[in-house]
């Protein structure tokens, strides 16, 4: 039995002064205060004083960190990234693929579900660092209008023949999927992912209203990037009325919806927008990280092209190409673009996550849960991080 305390945990559904929290078997075991548990002699505590404890943050779309892409043939990828992810708090996340050939694509589908299996497999091994839980596949099936920067070479239509592939190749392992509604074939492959339990995400979209709600009606419960390689909000004049994807993402209680939260991607201002109208419930913090995260400024890969990083800004072709940003700073931007306690943008980056993709166990910090947490000060930078009670290697 393990014992850690702090001056406050957030669960994050609620605030505990001055908790307690007992740890066995990488699971927690009971939630109490000091004042109120005995506590064996046996039983020796951390204590992280005046510091927070809260659930280790889950990120659903991440294409690479500290120089490798998780579609990269080398054994050294995953665990660098991992490390990396683990330093900035995050203990369990989703190997993002971008559209690429679909023979590299799918020996990448492989790789990465053997990756998750080992890991299950092998949950108690020596090293803790983040864990990928499944595998996010972003692209081929997205617009060529709002492409951002996926190859256009390499957009396909959707058929249920190509997601059977990719869904065979990934051994099942795909556990989300980001899908243009407006595409010829879309709505069938949105219909026989979420009957497999992906959650079905639209993005990548110049979809109208009509074509997002027949995409909501089949399946689709969240939003990818939002306002990010999306038809734009328009309605300026009387003969153009076009609330678009947009309209339905922003609105639709059934959807939820990410951001990218780097000051980059969206204006502060369209942060606190989106944050208003999927509330604290809704909002989902995403990174979309790719190498170059954790690098110097320089020249990165994403899947299988190119990407110039310069001042926090990765551009390939003119066109924004992921990010660098790491899940700390984006819950701490979130607080501060949307004006919002500490413990709602926590979990927008874990609880909120962890539930639209289905993922038990994880993102909240309650009896039976996995004992991945975070340390966190009082202004939210992430001082240590415990995957399944154990702190990680960073
Ligand atoms: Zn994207």
């Amino acid at each position: 039995m393990l014992a850690f305390a702090a001056a406050r945990l957030l669960t994050p559904t609620d605030s505990v002064e001055h908790p307690l929290v007992l740890v066995d078997e990488g699971r927690v075991f009971e939630i109490q205060t000091q004042s109120s548990r005995q506590i064996s002699a046996a039983i020796s505590i951390s204590d992280f004083g005046d510091s927070i404890i809260a659930p280790g943050y889950v990120d659903l779309h991440i294409h690479g960190s500290a120089g490798y892409d998780v579609m990269d043939d080398d054994t050294e990828a995953l665990p660098a990234i991992e490390r990396l992810l683990t330093r900035h708090g995050v203990t369990s996340y989703f190997p993002t693929t971008v559209s690429a050939p679909v023979d590299a694509t799918l020996r990448a589908l492989e790789r990465l579900a053997e990756a998750i299996e080992r890991r299950e497999s092998n949950n108690k091994d020596g090293e803790r660092r983040a864990r990928p839980l499944g595998i996010h596949l972003e692209g081929p099936f997205i617009s060529h209008v709002r492409r951002g920067a996926h190859p256009t070479e390499y957009l396909l239509a959707p058929t249920l023949t190509l997601f059977e592939q990719f869904w065979q190749a990934s051994r099942g392992r795909i556990r989300m999927m980001t899908i243009a509604p407006e595409l010829e074939g879309a709505i069938e492959v949105i219909g026989e992912a979420a009957r497999r339990g992906v959650c079905v995400s639209l993005g990548h979209s110049d979809a109208d209203l009509g074509a997002a709600e027949r995409g909501i009606a089949a399946g689709a419960k969240h939003a990818t990037h939002t306002f990010n390689a999306m038809r734009p909000l328009g309605h300026n004049t009387l003969d153009h009325r076009s609330p678009g994807i947009l309209g339905a993402v922003l609105t639709d209680r059934r959807v939820s919806a990410d951001i990218i939260a780097d000051g980059v991607h969206l204006d502060p201002a369209i942060v606190k927008l989106c944050a208003r109208a999927k509330g604290a419930e809704q909002t989902v913090l995403i990174t979309d990280a790719i190498s170059a995260t954790g690098m110097p400024d320089g020249r990165y890969r994403l899947g299988n092209f190119e990407v110039d990083v310069r001042d926090g800004k990765c551009m390939t072709d003119g066109k924004l190409a992921g990010s660098v940003l790491t899940m700390d700073r984006a819950v701490r931007n979130l607080a501060r673009f949307a004006e919002w306690e500490l413990a709602q943008a926590v979990a927008a980056a874990s609880r909120n996550p962890a539930r639209v993709a289905g993922i038990a166990g994880k993102g909240v910090l309650a009896v039976g849960a996995d004992a991945d947490f975070v340390v966190l000060s009082r202004e939210g930078e992430v001082l240590r991080t415990f995957v399944s009670g154990v702190e990680g290697t960073r």
